[in-house]
């Protein structure tokens, strides 16, 4: 079913374990993107439902894998943990998909491996079916993530704070190569690994760089750069990621683990969901500056291979960082432009966009639906976007400056209507839909699921029939927090 070619699995024995998938009681597929199993070349069996769960479940392991548990460290909420590694997901192997790419086949929650410490090795249904639905919401808006090909019930109870139902979550990447995979050999003084690893990456991942002068220092800029670029992608979405560890980092920029992560409902930018992050560590507004101390910790691993004299490293390195406030900066204008119609630049366009956030966190405006409704305004209807607002005159200013703003592009209403609504979605999964979907799934009842898995897929167009799932909830319904452990 898969055509395997395992680059990762041939690196030196320390980057990983060999682990073979533990098999489970009763595996049953519960959802599986055909999509995307096109898209890597993978030939999916349906005339033999029992053996494609078999081998997602990893009850089976199929011809050409090399099933390994990845090595990698981490800062945990700021604390360093010199080794955490895959203690619940289990690589498969790599395919090479139909655009050329190399991608991660993993079975998360496969069972134990050498790096499980204390944990099971396995998942709950309810955070395997949150990852699919997330993941498959961050393809439709177009925002770099791993990817969601199957979800499997194991038929097995896992024991978390109650009894829940196992399953399996098989998980596609450009590669699980994380901040924290550096930091492993990094801790260790294995300058080595880290040089074996850099190489690695830009081969898989920046091939461009191979002839750069200086190219673990361009990995480095290319690294942060590309991350810049995520959180600003994930800012305009009004995404919280929830944990942003070292090891939720990926080298090649898509989000990840995004465990206890949830989008705003109301905009507020010291908003935190996860009930572990008690300080508010990873509040939204902090992303950024938390996006950039991750990169520090990347730079710190390879300041051996910047330069051979230590202060020019560190100085290269600080440039970097610099660079990355800096890229943010340019990013988080060109998303929120984009957000707020604009097709031009002006000076002042920052301190637009900080109005209209300053005016909807006092009026604790809705921010997926204050956005989108922004385009009914630059048609002339005002009303529905004003309504988002508690408290109207800010709003109402506000569009006011913003149309002084417009009046110097010559675009017309409609072509910049058209614009908003594809900038803007018009449908995220909220926090109080994705709970329905994962209570009623408990239950055995699938259809809340399958419906907002329908629903996400085309979040830039407004369907009728999805139109209670575009909606904030209402107060009863709302959920403040949420739980990771997938
Ligand atoms: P995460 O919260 O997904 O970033 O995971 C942090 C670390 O805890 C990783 O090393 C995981 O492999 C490990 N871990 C999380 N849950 C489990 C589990 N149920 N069994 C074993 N290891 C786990
Ligand atoms: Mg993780």
């Amino acid at each position: 079913m898969f055509q395997f070619d395992n680059s990762y699995a041939r690196l030196p024995d320390r980057f990983f374990a060999s682990v073979y998938p533990e098999p489970v009681d009763g595996p049953v597929l519960l959802k599986f993107n055909q999509e995307l199993a096109e898209e890597l070349g993978i030939e999916a069996d349906f005339s033999d439902p029992a053996r494609l769960a078999a081998v997602l479940a990893g009850n089976v392991v199929p011809p050409g894998a090399a099933p390994i548990a990845m090595a990698y460290a981490g800062h945990q909420f700021g604390n360093f943990v010199p080794q955490l590694g895959d203690g619940r997901a289990i690589l498969l192997g790599e395919v090479v998909d139909r655009r050329g790419v190399r991608r991660d086949i993993q079975l998360k929650g496969a069972g134990p491996t050498p790096f499980s410490r204390r944990g099971d090795g396995r998942a709950a249904l309810g955070p395997v079916l949150r990852e699919y639905i997330l993941s498959e919401a961050f393809a439709a808006l177009g925002i770099p993530a791993t990817r969601a090909l199957a979800a499997v019930a194991t038929g097995e109870p896992v024991y978390r704070e109650r009894v829940e139902q196992g399953a399996v979550f098989v998980r596609v990447a450009a590669s699980h190569v994380r901040i924290g995979t550096f930091q492993f050999f990094a801790a260790r003084g294995d300058n080595d690994g880290v040089k074996l690893l850099a190489d690695y990456v830009i081969e898989r991942h920046y091939p461009e760089l191979q002839g750069r002068e200086n190219p673990y220092l361009a990995l480095l800029g290319e690294v942060a750069m590309r991350q810049a670029a995520l959180i600003a992608r994930w800012m305009g979405a009004g995404f919280i990621h929830g944990v942003m560890n070292t090891d939720n980092m990926t080298i090649s920029g898509e989000t990840i683990d995004f465990g206890p992560c949830a989008f705003l409902d109301e905009y507020n930018p010291m908003k935190v969901f996860s009930s572990i992050d008690q300080m508010g560590r990873y509040a939204y507004r902090n992303q950024p500056g938390i996006g950039q101390w991750n990169i520090a910790r990347l730079a710190e691993c390879l300041l051996p291979l910047l330069n051979v004299d230590e202060e020019k490293a560190v100085e290269a390195a600080n440039g970097v960082l610099k660079e990355f406030g800096e890229r943010f900066q340019t990013e988080w204008v060109a998303v929120f432009r984009r957000k707020i119609g604009l097709f031009s630049e002006a000076e002042g366009d920052g301190e637009l966009i900080q109005a209209l956030l300053s005016a909807m966190q006092e009026g604790e405006a809705d921010f997926t639906l204050a956005f989108r409704r922004l385009a009914g305004a630059a048609e002339g209807e005002d009303e529905a976007f004003l309504a988002c607002f508690a408290a109207i005159p800010k709003a109402s200013d506000w569009l006011s400056a913003w149309r002084e703003r417009l009046s110097g592009e010559m675009q017309e209403g409609s072509e910049r209507a058209s614009a908003l609504r594809a900038a803007n979605p018009a449908l995220i999964p909220r926090n109080h839909r994705v709970e329905e979907a994962l209570s009623a799934a408990n239950y055995g009842d699938f259809s809340y699921f399958e419906r907002l898995l329908a629903a996400i897929e085309h979040p830039f167009e407004e369907r009728p029939e999805f139109a209670d799932l575009t909606t904030p909830p209402k107060p009863e319904e709302r959920v403040t927090q949420t739980f990771c452990g997938t």
